[in-house]
């Protein structure tokens, strides 16, 4: 099933086997498929700007991230949609990769936090990690901001030659350069943007305790530790459902 919201489709799945089969039919696929995870902000961006709309739905697959996304899907169309945080895929993804001993690419975050994520994770038995592209400054556009930033970026990675990339530039520019670069990796079968991730695995961001997430209260916890956010914030809590439950380029 799936719905809309601000006309970028939001796909639904249940359990972590339904994603199991999801992805590895991506990986076993011939072609790059992109996965997105709209959270209020992203969506809210795209209802005034149609080019990122369009990047959205563009997704292979798109799971609802925040609250604020499943809480209007509920008023609106009546029943509970699960939830799914950029960084639990990431992770999810990054475990199916040791399984199947396969190569994932950081690309994004400061230098040594990408170092220090990746670091983590190469404990894993039969996974390789390397970063791509920390440290590099990424415009609105999803574009390196230095030519040669973006090449030794993607030379990185076509050497190192993953299955998969986990892009951690925020939005929107992750999803721009997801969108740009969809074509340019021959062995990348799933690219995926992450958000903060690295900064959570890094230890440099802490991610809200079990009881704020279950009580869909990470929106708070945030603002407790990064107050500068409350305008944002503000928009995904307030103007975010009041103006997605009322929407009518959905119907
Ligand atoms: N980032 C980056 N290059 C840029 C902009 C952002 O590598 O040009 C990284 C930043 O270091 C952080 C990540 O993007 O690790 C996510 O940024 P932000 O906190 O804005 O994203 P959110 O978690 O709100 O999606």
């Amino acid at each position: 099933m799936a719905s809309l919201i601000f006309g970028v489709r939001l796909d639904e799945l249940e359990t972590v086997d339904q994603l199991r089969s999801v992805t590895t039919g991506f990986l076993d696929g011939d072609r790059t498929c992109r996965i997105f995870t709209p959270n209020p902000e992203i969506l809210l961006r795209a209802r005034s700007d149609a080019a990122y709309a369009d990047v959205l739905r563009s997704a292979d697959l798109a799971l609802p991230d925040g609250t604020g996304v499943t809480l209007v899907q509920t008023l609106r169309d009546g029943r509970t949609v699960r939830r799914w945080p950029g960084v639990e895929i990431a992770a999810f993804l990054v475990r199916l990769a040791a399984e199947r001993g396969e190569t994932v690419a950081f690309v994004g975050g400061a230098p040594d936090v990408a170092e220090r994520a990746a670091a983590r994770w190469r404990t894993l038995p039969g996974l390789k990690v390397v970063v791509a592209g920390a440290g590099v400054e990424v415009d609105e556009d999803g574009s390196a901001r230095h030519a040669e930033r973006e090449d030794e970026m993607t030379d990185a990675i076509r050497s190192a030659a993953p299955a998969i990339v986990l892009v951690g530039l925020g939005a929107p520019k992750q999803e721009r350069w997801i969108t740009r670069h969809a074509d340019a990796f021959p062995s990348v079968r799933v690219m995926i943007g992450v958000g903060g991730a690295f900064d959570m695995w890094a230890g440099s961001r802490r991610r809200a305790p079990r009881a704020f997430r279950t009580l869909g209260l990470e929106w708070l916890w945030r603002l407790a530790l990064e107050p500068r956010r409350l305008p944002r914030i503000i928009r995904a809590t307030v103007a975010f459902p009041v103006l997605a439950v009322f929407d009518r380029t959905d119907e």
